[in-house]
């Protein structure tokens, strides 16, 4: 959380429509989803609305949610710049990517060992 975005734990994808359905998550301008110690988030990049434009000050300051105080400034990626993500999607062109590798390999496989008559452990 922060003044600037929000980030919202989503469930975990297992399944093509899974990741299909992120992958329309970013479709949308100012989001992107990204994984940290093995859970997924997304992240829309919109300002609050009680953000000033000018000294960036919270206008409603004494009556902030309780989420803003809580927060502590030193948490702040934003400020930071550092990320620590695993998985990072920007667009869902990276997704259409992803999944292309993740699951038309598995395609691949399923078909190589189909033909070499193995079977899978
Ligand atoms: S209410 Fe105030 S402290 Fe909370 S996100 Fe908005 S501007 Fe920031």
């Amino acid at each position: 959380m922060c003044c600037r975005y929000f980030a919202l734990p989503i469930d975990t994808p297992e399944t093509r429509a899974d990741y299909d359905d992120i992958r329309w998550y970013l479709c949308h301008e100012d989001t992107t989803v990204f994984v940290e110690k093995g859970d997924w988030y997304l992240n829309v990049k919109n300002k609050c609305r009680h953000l000033s434009e000018k000294g960036h000050k919270c206008l409603i300051y004494e009556r902030r949610p309780k989420i803003c105080r809580k927060y502590k400034h030193a948490d702040c990626d934003f400020t930071q710049g550092e990320y620590d993500y695993e998985l990072h999607f920007t667009n869902d062109s990276q997704m259409e990517e992803y999944i292309r590798v993740k699951f038309d390999n598995n395609v691949n496989e399923k078909r190589m060992l189909k033909k070499s008559g193995a079977r899978k452990a």
